[in-house]
């Protein structure tokens, strides 16, 4: 029973999916992410068997394309992609990694090599980590990937937060994750710079993961606007660089209607008794460990207490 609710959430999905796209001259996309079950050690065939049953949803929708995404391990990731391109679609592969590489120190630039081998046309990473990483990230399987003689399109959807201070976990480690990131957040400046850096170094699917507004986009489609021939239609209204404060009432604010004013702009969190940076969790638990084993009843309380009890145990 529980298959077929799956089931009709992905039918349902697509079905919105590409009546959204449909509006903007899109391309719609099946997703499928790292399992539970890989996480509990289960085989190989187990893990593909959920990756199967959910391309069966997208293939029967003729989606556009396929993405295997949100990986931490490149292994589950390879199996996936082995799956998905079975589909005869072009496969995409995203990692939610950092330079530091994925959770068993595969380096990026290893990781996109064993994904394009597995037969990825698009790699790269989403989520886990801020614009500029995850950029720095994509360089790194850009430069394994020609360095092994092989070819592939790179794609980058990073967080739309700050994260100096993460682990190689990425922001999930921060204490902060998930109900109280927003002092993070990038304004749509901070966008512009990475669109800009992102594009410089070769990577054509540019986007955003957790944290992104519509703003961000569209500060991204503002800053590529040269490249791609065309402005998002909402640029007309807010004008470029805040071009439309133009019309603002108070005089000092008109003065901030210039590029280089929000460019240079160093922007203040107004709270005075924090940190501008945390230390990560580090618990250090990947595949196998006992923690991960897949439940399928709720924590108890119990398991909650011992679990309180380590965290308070490692500040
Ligand atoms: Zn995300």
């Amino acid at each position: 029973m529980i298959h077929k609710k799956g089931q009709q959430v992905n039918e349902a999905a697509c079905d919105l999916a590409r009546e959204v796209a449909n509006e903007g001259d899109a391309l719609v996309a099946g997703g499928v992410s790292q399992t539970p079950s890989y996480l509990s050690c289960k085989s190989e065939d187990e893990v593909k068997g959920i990756f199967k049953k959910q391309i069966d949803v997208f293939v029967q929708k003729n989606v556009d394309f396929l993405i295997a995404e949100y990986f931490e391990h490149v292994e589950e990731a390879e199996w996936a992609v082995q799956v998905l391109k079975t589909s005869g679609k072009p496969v995409a592969a995203s990692l939610c990694i950092g330079p530091e590489g994925d959770l068993n120190g595969v380096s990026p630039g290893d990781c996109a090599v064993k994904l394009v081998k597995a037969g990825a046309q698009i790699v790269g990473v989403n989520c886990h980590f801020d614009p500029m990483t995850c950029v720095k990230t994509v360089k790194l399987m850009k430069e394994g990937v020609e360095h092994a003689g092989l070819k592939a399109h790179f794609m980058v959807q990073p967080l739309a937060y700050h994260t100096p201070d993460c682990s190689c976990q990425g922001f999930i480690d921060l204490p902060e994750f998930p109900f109280a990131l927003e002092p993070r957040i990038l304004t749509r400046w901070d966008m512009h710079k990475y669109a800009r850096e992102a594009y410089k170094v070769g990577i054509r699917y540019i986007g955003g993961c957790c944290g992104f507004e519509p703003y961000h986009i569209r500060a991204v489609s503002e800053e590529l606007a040269p490249e791609r021939g065309f402005l998002p239609a909402a640029s007309e209204k807010h004008g470029l660089w805040g071009s439309a404060l133009e019309m603002h009432t108070k005089p000092w604010v008109r003065a901030r209607s210039r590029r280089d004013y929000w460019e240079q702009l160093k922007p203040a969190s107004g709270r005075p008794t924090c940190p501008s940076m945390s230390t990560a969790d580090c618990w250090g638990v990947t595949k196998g460990h006992a923690d991960l084993i897949q439940h399928k009843e709720a924590t108890t309380k119990d398991e909650l207490k011992q679990l309180f009890h380590k965290a308070q145990a490692k500040n």
